[in-house]
């Protein structure tokens, strides 16, 4: 049986939220109704979708200026929504971080023209007015990389925070959209949380824009265009209260730190494990290592599933070693897992 869950995502939440959530689809606050199957007009589910904007408006302090929407088709779909909805000249600016970013890349094309830069952390010096908007992303899930610093620009700065979002404050007013998939930090597969300025709402020109992926259908309609995801929305109400009762935001990273610092300091002492990211970019949420070889890798990884611990293997296009360490993972646990290595090691040198 597994006792440590790192999984990149769906991430695991705490107990205490898969316990409340099996007893609100059981019966929905003592209504005798399941959680999943009311109507998504009802008052019950007003409630809901009320909480979740007012546990962001609080968790980030997030400016009027802002609409908090709440979109479904994960992250993904935000590679298509964001080029189809900001389009204006036809030229946007996309920084090549990694995977998530060469993916909304690839899709961008479909609908935008797109120039590229390469790399993170770069200072965006060479602006050209006519770009629609910037776009990066700020932790690379599956490279383990993250961005420190936030591009200066007078342009709409985009950025796809899915595997970062709401594991440390954000100054929201920097940037023009924000949005991430709920399924690392905050809840379930299932909705996609959108931050972007009313204005740029306002702004949009383009009329051929599926009315799911609309901004301004998705904020007309308050989120409820169509039937969403309720489980994944109930769970993020969940989650975002349960951020607010820890101490919110600079006490959620602070935890985070201690807990990436641990691992990190474990792998820089080891003689087997390493990790090559230059320091200042070392991802706190996803932390990747590698052994000598590919057989010392597999053989480590049967190891930790022997002992217990689920989701450590890298991702299926760069191999090694990769663990999450996202909000819900406790410090107890890095401390385990930081043991199985350490044993894995003694019984390899
Ligand atoms: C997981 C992830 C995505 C893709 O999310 P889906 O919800 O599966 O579409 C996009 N960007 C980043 C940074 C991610 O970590």
């Amino acid at each position: 049986m597994y006792q440590l869950n790192f999984c990149a995502g769906p991430a695991s939440l705490p107990e205490s939220i898969y316990q409340a959530l099996s007893q609100m689809v059981l019966n929905y606050h003592n209504t005798g109704l399941s959680l999943l199957s009311f109507s998504h007009r009802d008052q019950l589910f007003a409630e809901i979708n009320n909480k979740i904007k007012q546990h962001l408006r609080t968790l980030l302090a997030l400016p009027e200026s802002y609409e908090i929407l709440l979109m479904p088709a994960g992250a993904s779909a935000q590679f298509a929504a964001v080029p189809i909805n900001l389009k204006q000249n036809g030229r946007a600016l996309y920084i090549n971080s990694g995977y998530w970013a060469a993916a909304a890349i690839k899709e961008a094309k479909k609908f935008i023209e797109v120039d590229t830069i390469e790399g993170v952390d770069n200072v965006i010096d060479h602006i050209v007015d006519d770009y629609d908007y910037i776009y990066y992303t700020e932790n690379e899930t599956i490279d383990g990389v993250i961005w420190q610093k936030i591009p200066e620009t007078n342009l709409p700065l985009v950025c796809d925070m899915s595997s970062s979002f709401l594991s440390k404050p954000i100054d929201v007013t920097k940037f023009d959209l924000i949005y991430a998939g709920a399924q690392k930090n905050i809840g379930l597969p299932g909705v996609t949380v959108v931050l972007i300025k009313k204005a740029l709402i306002e702004n949009i020109k383009q009329k051929a824009i599926p009315a799911v992926l609309s901004y301004q259908a998705m904020q007309q309609a308050d989120s409820l265009y169509n039937t969403p995801d309720m489980f994944a929305w109930a769970a993020m109400e969940l989650v975002l209260a349960d951020l607010i009762k820890q101490g919110g935001l600079d006490v959620v990273a602070e935890k985070n730190a201690r807990k990436a610092a641990l691992l990190y300091e474990a792998i820089d002492q080891s003689k087997l494990f390493s990790n090559k990211v230059s320091l200042h970019n070392r991802s706190p949420m996803n932390i990747v290592f590698q052994l000598p070889s590919d057989e010392l890798t597999a053989k480590f990884l049967n190891f930790a599933d022997s002992q217990g611990v689920y989701g450590i293997a890298g991702h299926r296009s760069v191999g090694g070693v990769r663990v999450s360490l996202y909000n819900a993972i406790e410090f107890k646990a890095v401390e385990q897992l930081v043991s199985v290595m350490r044993e894995f090691e003694t019984l390899n040198a």
